[in-house]
């Protein structure tokens, strides 16, 4: 069996943990609530009948991007984005780790 030592196995076991976070989507998701284009409909008297509606957004080359949600992906969306939130940390935790490494003689 091929010696390791406990640092080599916290780093492999924090380099691992990357690639088990799952599905990830960037950016910002916000929830508003908005009247639809039915005339009839009481989200155009009543404000607490209004539609909610969630919209995704995020920065490319500066610029901000938004891609409205449909309802059948509000879930996934929601899942995706926590994931990323996730990944991002992992990412910083294995980084720290591998800048102790560097400093270290
Ligand atoms: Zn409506």
């Amino acid at each position: 069996m091929k010696y390791k030592t406990a640092v080599q196995r916290k780093q492999k076991k924090l380099i691992r943990s990357l690639s088990q976070v799952g599905p990830i989507v960037e950016g910002t998701l916000s929830t508003v609530r908005r009247i639809c284009g039915n005339p009839g409909c009481r989200c155009r008297t009543n404000p607490a009948k209004k539609h909610p509606a969630m919209f995704l957004t995020w920065k490319e080359n500066q610029i901000t991007q938004t891609l409205y949600i449909p309802v059948a992906h509000l879930e996934e969306a929601e899942l995706w984005s926590k994931n990323y939130k996730r990944l991002k940390k992992q990412i910083r935790k294995v980084s720290d780790f591998h800048k102790k490494l560097l400093r270290s003689k």
